[in-house]
């Protein structure tokens, strides 16, 4: 595996895993912005994130899926896809040639998520993964618990006749927040694309699931009486909530945290560990402090919401 202009590129299956320029042949982890990308000749994905993939890419392109674990040849590489438990179809990609195994895991989280398959440890000799949480102040309580925090807030607001706006990350967070919700406590409308229609005089207060871009926008100002919130692993992160000017900030997030990096990491059992994004210098440091081999790799992935 080689960091190229476009990407990472294993040379003995000539693919790159998730370029951020257009080649001839990608394999996806999953289907966020920053790592999947239109205008690629062929794509390779899970199956479970091939509809995700396709709104991305374009009915047009040439789409291969396949099952997780699953092992397809590619070139003189050995190549299959196991859950990475981020978002539905996500996808780590392990990469076999000549005895190396190496892992490329995308993003990951080892919390529950009723919307995708749990993470699977892979063991391997190089393994790569993001560091978007990568500080060990970053622990996430249990979804269940942050749920619990939502539901309050939103029953609170319901009884006081205000709409309830809680933004989140409409590719999978949302769809996990949607599959957590109590519904018994009032109407749920969901926003990923284009803006709803306008709002009706006496429409009943509602909770409205959006994208946090449209926070503080003439869009949300017409759901007025309403109370904010965001949902999003850096809401642990004192004072967010207040810069932001949001009402409230639920700890909710598709990555990993430190302990579960931490355990992820050792789970592969490898030898080298590349750290891709996020907070790289302190994982690094602290993998080498503890002896494993670890290198920041210079990849052009984003840490998001
Ligand atoms: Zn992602």
């Amino acid at each position: 595996m080689e960091l190229r202009p476009n990407g990472l590129y294993c040379a003995p299956g000539d693919f790159y895993i998730d370029p951020w320029e257009p080649v001839e042949r990608a394999v996806i982890t999953h289907a966020h912005p920053d790592r999947a990308h239109p205008g690629s000749r062929a794509y390779l994905t899970a199956r479970a994130g091939e509809s995700l993939l396709r709104a991305v890419v374009g009915p047009e392109a040439l789409v291969e899926a396949a099952e997780y674990g699953h092992s397809l040849k590619l070139g003189g590489a050995a190549v299959s896809l196991h859950p990475a438990g981020h978002i539905p179809g996500s996808a780590q990609v392990r990469v076999e040639y000549d005895g190396e195994v190496w892992v490329v895991s995308g993003d990951y989280k080892l919390e529950p998520d009723p919307t995708c398959a749990p993470f699977e440890p892979v063991r391997c000799h190089t393994f790569l993964t993001e560091a978007t949480y990568g500080l060990p102040i970053f622990r996430w309580p249990p979804p269940a618990e942050t749920m619990a925090s939502t539901h309050a807030w939103w029953r609170a607001n319901q009884e006081a006749g205000k709409n309830s706006l809680l933004y989140a990350n409409p590719v999978g967070k949302m769809q996990r927040i949607v599959a957590m919700l109590d519904r018994s406590i009032g109407p749920v409308e969901q926003v990923t694309g284009l803006p709803a229609p306008e709002r009706q005089a006496g429409d009943l207060p509602r909770l409205v699931l959006a994208p946090p871009s449209l926070h503080n926008t003439p869009w949300s100002r017409q759901f007025a009486p309403a109370s904010t919130a965001l949902a999003a692993g850096w809401m642990r992160i004192r004072g967010t909530r207040r810069r932001r000017a949001l009402d409230r900030g639920f700890v909710l997030s598709d990555h990993a945290d430190w302990p579960s990096l931490l355990r992820a990491i050792d789970a592969t059992g490898a030898e080298t560990v590349g750290v891709t994004h996020g907070f790289r210098g302190p994982l690094v440091r602290w993998l080498e402090e503890h002896g494993r081999r670890a290198v920041a790799v210079d990849a052009r992935f984003e840490s998001d919401l």
